[in-house]
């Protein structure tokens, strides 16, 4: 049976950024190439979850065409915006005419602590007050679509349930991920990424039992999706198979395509694909997938556990039943 068209993607639409992350090196990547609208019209109608990432997307003039593009070739995927929420007059401006074309479009602004801290993990002396600025700019627009994303690593763990706490403050949604190691993105920087374990439970335990308390699906299904990022972080273990280069990809700026950001096996090139299905299930992306699993590569991102939820539904619907009704 030929391999279904995937429903989730991360587009990279350019390594150029204007932040200083310690766990990441692509701010080090000078006149990075980027996708183009051409590149992006080829993208398939299957997809139902777009990540609009980066580097920084905001220092893409074309932004608004972009996101136009992506509605155009995907008219039924979610959209979402990854920012380092630096750029608050430019972000302001871009989103005006961004929610005229895609009204539901969602916005993740990167919080990795209160004050300080987020300015250290992030290069950016007085970030903090800028993304809060950001924040506030969106809510004022009108957005409901809006969230903090957290990156845990060691210096910053303890920071991970006030984040999430500040969320609950100023009522938009909350996401995280583990900062990893990738040979070919975040500029191949290699994370030595082991939190405080006891630390780390703690605040998983108040985030997940927050969500569980409230009467709405999303939320449990995230506290669902934190519960397996902290199995993987502490056992590097997923929670739930999941398919890299199957369900969903990662695009780079030069428009190559990888199973996942952590998956080295470029499956093809957009620029080279006339038809995404014909390439998807061609015998030579296949080959290449059989050697993705080979590799056993652990991953538990937000994208690969959507696609997970989807292919577990009993799996997900039982945990959340016994740990709303018991706690976690
Ligand atoms: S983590 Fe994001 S904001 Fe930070 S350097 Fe990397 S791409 Fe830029």
């Amino acid at each position: 049976m030929a391999t279904k068209l995937p429903i989730d993607c991360v587009l990279a639409l350019t390594y150029n950024c204007n932040a200083r992350c310690t766990m990441c090196d692509i701010w080090k990547i000078k006149n990075s190439p980027e996708l183009t609208l051409e590149d992006i019209a080829k993208l398939p109608d299957s997809l139902r979850d777009v990540n609009l990432s980066g580097g920084e997307p905001f220092l893409r003039k074309d932004l608004p065409e972009i996101v136009a593009a992506v509605r155009q070739a995907c008219p039924k995927a979610r959209m979402v915006i990854s920012t380092n929420g630096f750029l608050t007059p430019v972000i302001d401006k871009a989103m005006e005419k961004i929610l005229k074309i895609a009204p539901d479009i969602g916005v993740a602004v990167s919080i990795d602590g209160i004050g300080e801290m987020h300015n250290t993990v992030r290069g950016i002396p007085g970030g903090f007050d800028r993304c809060m600025e950001t924040v506030r700019v969106l809510k004022q627009k009108g957005m409901t679509n809006l969230r903090l994303g957290f990156t845990i690593t060691p210096e910053n763990v303890e920071h991970f349930a006030k984040v999430y706490d500040l969320t609950r403050e100023l009522g938009i949604e909350f996401t995280h991920s583990f900062a990893q190691s990738s040979e070919f993105y975040f500029g191949g920087k290699q994370n030595v990424n082991n939190p405080d374990p006891v630390v780390l439970k703690k605040a998983y335990k108040h985030i997940i039992n927050s969500e569980l308390k409230s009467w709405n699906l999303k939320r449990w299904l995230r506290a669902y999706f934190a519960s397996g990022m902290c199995r993987f972080i502490t056992e590097k273990n997923p929670v739930l198979d999941n398919a890299p280069g199957r369900d969903f990809f990662f695009l780079d700026p030069t428009g190559d395509i990888y199973p996942s950001v952590v998956h080295n096996m470029i499956l093809g090139n957009i620029r080279k694909v006339t038809n995404f299905a014909e390439f998807w299930q061609s015998e030579e992306v296949e080959k290449r997938r059989v050697k993705v699993d080979a590799m056993k590569t652990p991953v538990w991102m937000i994208c690969t556990a959507r696609t997970a939820l989807y292919r577990h539904p009993f799996s997900v619907v039982g945990w959340i039943v016994k740990n709303k009704l018991f706690g976690y």
